[in-house]
């Protein structure tokens, strides 16, 4: 979609460049991600990895015209050196999430504002939809139909053998990217329901997926896949640092004060995602080491492949998808 627009608008004004930056992390630490950009004479447009590191992305401040274009929701024109930028918020329902970026030799004519400003209502009534379609619309993190297409583009960045990279020398250096998949569920969610009703569970829904986006970085993605199950797929250096979100969820989540019910507890479940995993195969592993939490207690966090190593659990033949049909 971001894609598209950059697209459009180079078709349009045959601008030097046109660009969508978003502004994404935690308050304070808020950094730009570019979601597209093309430039003159590219043949496809760039973009920044949704997995990329926070810390490799340029800082808000590094950016002033930007910044002064959100927080003014003014289209802002700017001249430099030899040419103009032009700078268009974008908004959604609630906030500015990023701008739209134009570089042009001359100033943008008033016709050529109003073209990009009717081009980015419809990008905001698109947005809109796919945010419909895309979102659960309790708590508005990502829906389980998502779920397959971004797990199999994760796996698109891994090695299909780990190992590959340490026999080879020039690629040592290079840090294979790692993704964990977790599975959070509420303890005695039913519990709530009885006793508070479901307007005050969905509620509790409702905060512990608050909790969660402050608990998980920008680029880790989170699902809720109905009911009181939720779903993380991040990317991590290794097991522990997957462990240490997971268990700071988990303390937030039990000290936080749910209006009328007080604490709740979760039990989580995370397996690293395998080369050549499919979605099913990996859920399934998360969802057996959620069954191990919730049999031995609950309100806490297992890694599967933990309780593999120590016999709790077994391997399981994987059936592949082709095998079932
Ligand atoms: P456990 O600790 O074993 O997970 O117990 P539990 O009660 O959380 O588990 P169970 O899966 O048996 O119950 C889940 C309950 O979640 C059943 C239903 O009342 C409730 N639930 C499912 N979807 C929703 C929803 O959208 N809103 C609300 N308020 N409740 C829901
Ligand atoms: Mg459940
Ligand atoms: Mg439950």
């Amino acid at each position: 979609m971001d894609v598209t627009l950059v697209s459009a608008l180079s078709d349009l004004l045959e601008p030097l460049h046109a660009a969508i930056y978003r502004c994404v992390g935690e308050p304070g630490q808020e950094r730009w991600l570019t979601r597209a950009r093309l430039s003159q004479g590219d043949a496809v447009a760039s973009a920044d990895s949704v997995w990329i590191q926070s810390e490799k992305l340029p800082a808000l401040d590094e950016f002033p015209g930007r910044v002064d274009c959100m927080r003014s929701r003014q289209v802002l024109q700017q001249h430099q050196d030899d040419h103009w930028l032009t700078l268009f918020p974008i908004a959604t329902d609630r906030s500015v999430v990023g701008v739209i970026e134009i570089s042009t030799r001359e100033q943008l004519s008033p016709g050529g504002l109003k073209q990009v400003s009717s081009i980015l209502r419809i990008y905001h009534n698109f947005q809109g939809l796919l945010d419909y379609s895309e979102r659960d619309t309790l708590t508005g993190l990502l829906n389980r139909k998502t779920f397959d297409e971004s797990f199999l583009k994760a796996m698109g960045d891994m090695p299909m053998h780990r190992d590959e990279s340490a026999q080879d020398g020039r690629r040592h250096e290079e840090v294979h990217p790692r993704y964990y998949l977790g599975l959070i569920d509420i303890d005695h969610f039913k519990a709530v329901n009885d006793r508070f009703g479901h307007l005050i569970g969905d509620e509790v829904l409702l905060l512990l997926s608050r909790l969660m986006r402050n608990s998980f970085r920008f680029h880790d993605l989170l699902y809720r896949f109905g009911g009181e199950e939720f779903v993380v797929l991040m990317r991590c250096e290794d097991a522990n640092d997957a462990a240490q979100a997971f268990e700071r969820l988990r303390t937030n989540t039990g000290s936080y004060a749910f209006p009328q019910v007080g604490h709740v507890t979760i039990s989580v479940g995370f397996t690293e995602v395998r080369p050549g995993d499919s979605p099913a195969a990996a859920f399934e592993r998360a969802d057996k080491a959620v069954y191990f939490a919730k049999s031995n207690g609950r309100d806490q966090v297992r890694d599967h492949a933990d309780l593999l190593r120590v016999g709790a659990l077994k391997e399981v033949e994987q059936v592949s998808d082709v095998e079932l049909f």
